[in-house]
């Protein structure tokens, strides 16, 4: 089989790592090693950073229109190359070639559509004072930008960070997961097709704790957007918050399902099959823990283990797969870790459980079985502990505030999805659940403009709409005295 090699993509041009090293890159499904990837070091982050600190004086004074034109073509680029991303999505990550059809990619040239339009109507404030003065309030462009993301939406939580950041008018210095670097590689060679200006945007690939590290600790680099678990984001806060860097930490979440008996029945089954399992369950909105009303409990509990059932494990080239391979080999020993773990602490596994065996080429790959586990207790380790897999907890309960008090009880607050046809209680449960998003009948329903981001441990500041613009500029007031 081919290796492919990827490459750093620095000032402009798709440069080999100075070490000359590399990373192996596995297909998940297959097991095998398929691409190399570079081990980059601090000293190719200092050449990106370079680039971006030379490109920086001309694309952030670069009218928003000119700006808006480049991204939109990097846009246009991603849904010319639509199949070929959704393909290395899927052979990368080890999800289903249809999700990466449906979300993943879809998704990554939306952000850039998003952020190229909306930067042609960002304006900032004014604030007249009855003295005679006028404040207006500069929003400009700080500098080079280190953006940091995850292997579970490759693609899509990239571009979720550098659209902003290149669109408010800053430079960028960007490190994919090195678990799933491809989709990173192919954009870069879209963005050269478009034209964005050499040093704009640098990708610079490896592990996290060199160029992760080196990005985070780097004086010129003022800026970190990082999307990731909640130990690196603690890390990264320790040392980029003495340095005074200003920080956006999207985290780790335990999020939960909210049922009650007088819900939209077949929807809310159909949505929590998907809200539990899709991508493998490793996307941090899933919901993990599923709380149910009592005399909805039995009856929930039967349909939707029949419904889970349905669910096809296999090949996530295959039209017919529901679920793929979880991400990695260590991945793999995690959740069925947890799964262990969920027995010792007296739950039952009511379907799932095990690795899965799948025939032919993808023998040799990383498949769990999708798997639901009853009678834990709400504040044991199982439903305490992000697993980031597919599993989940289904739990009954009587009242309002018992299961506020179970969904708030664990360190995250990232999503919750509410069940219920009842408009008051929905909204009384809206107000007091800790999460950063709270879905009503439904899940994953993503509105660009709408604030992105969890409470708690689930980390700090927003991501989406105008939340990003004012993340990625600088406000100045200038006050300006008019009278005597
Ligand atoms: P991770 O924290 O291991 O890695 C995330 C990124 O950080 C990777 O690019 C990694 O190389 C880098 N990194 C690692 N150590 C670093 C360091 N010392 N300095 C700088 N960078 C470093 O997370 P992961 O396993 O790739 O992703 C899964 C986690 O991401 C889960 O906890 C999940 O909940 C979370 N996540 C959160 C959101 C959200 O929006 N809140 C979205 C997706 C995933």
């Amino acid at each position: 089989m081919n290796i492919i090699t990827i490459k750093n993509y620095i000032n402009g041009t798709l440069v080999m790592p100075t070490s000359g090293q590399y990373l192996d890159v596995y297909n998940p499904a297959t097991g095998a090693v398929y691409a190399k990837a570079p081990d980059s070091d601090a000293h190719d982050v200092q050449l990106a950073t370079e680039a971006a600190q030379q490109a920086f004086p001309v694309w952030s004074k670069m009218s928003a229109e000119k700006r808006s034109k480049l991204l939109l073509k990097i846009a246009d680029g991603i849904t010319a190359n639509f199949e070929k991303l959704a393909l290395a999505e899927s052979i990368d990550n080890g999800k289903p070639l249809s999700l990466a059809r449906t979300v993943d990619i879809p998704r990554s040239a939306s952000n850039f559509y998003f952020y190229a339009t909306a930067v042609m109507h960002h304006a900032s404030e004014s604030h007249f004072m009855e003295e005679g003065a006028i404040n207006y309030t500069l929003r400009r462009p700080i500098g080079v930008v280190g953006c940091i993301s995850p292997w579970n939406l490759p693609l899509y939580l990239f571009t979720w960070k550098i659209a902003p950041a290149l669109a408010a008018g800053n430079c960028v210095v960007a490190k994919p997961s090195e678990i799933t670097p491809m989709t990173a590689y192919l954009l870069s060679e879209i963005c050269i097709e478009a034209g964005l200006p050499p040093g704009v945007l640098n990708i610079v690939h490896g592990l996290g704790g060199k160029v992760g590290q080196a990005i985070t600790e780097h004086p010129s680099i003022p800026v970190i957007s990082f999307t990731g678990g909640t130990s690196t984001g603690a890390h990264i806060a320790s040392t980029a918050a003495p340095k005074f860097k200003k920080l956006s930490l999207e985290l780790g979440g335990k999020n939960p399902a909210i049922i009650f008996a007088d819900c939209n029945y077949e929807t809310m089954l159909k949505t929590v099959a998907r809200s539990s399992f899709s991508n493998q369950g490793q996307i941090c909105l899933c919901g993990s823990r599923i709380f149910v009303e009592r005399p909805l409990y039995e009856q929930f509990k039967a349909d939707f283990v029949a419904e889970v059932n349905k669910l096809t494990v296999g090949d996530p080239l295959n039209e017919a797969s529901n679920l793929g391979a979880v991400v990695s080999e260590a991945h793999l020993k995690k959740v069925l870790s947890y799964i262990e773990l969920a027995k010792e602490e007296g739950g039952m596994i009511l379907t799932g459980g095990k690795r899965i065996q799948v025939e032919g080429i993808c023998k040799n790959g990383w498949f769990v079985q999708p798997t639901v586990i009853e009678g834990l207790p709400f504040d044991c380790r199982t439903n305490q502990e992000e697993i980031f897999g597919p599993v989940v907890s289904i739990m009954p309960f009587d009242t309002e505030e018992e299961v506020l008090r179970y969904a708030n009880s664990t360190q995250y607050g990232l999503a919750s999805s509410l069940w219920t046809e009842n408009l008051s209680r929905a909204n009384r449960m809206a107000e007091e659940i800790k999460t950063g998003i709270v879905w009503v009948n439904c899940w994953m329903l993503r509105d660009l403009r709408t604030p992105f981001g969890g409470m708690k441990n689930s980390g700090v500041g927003r991501e989406g709409g105008w939340e990003a613009f004012r993340f990625f500029t600088e406000p100045k007031n200038v006050c300006v005295k008019y009278g005597t």
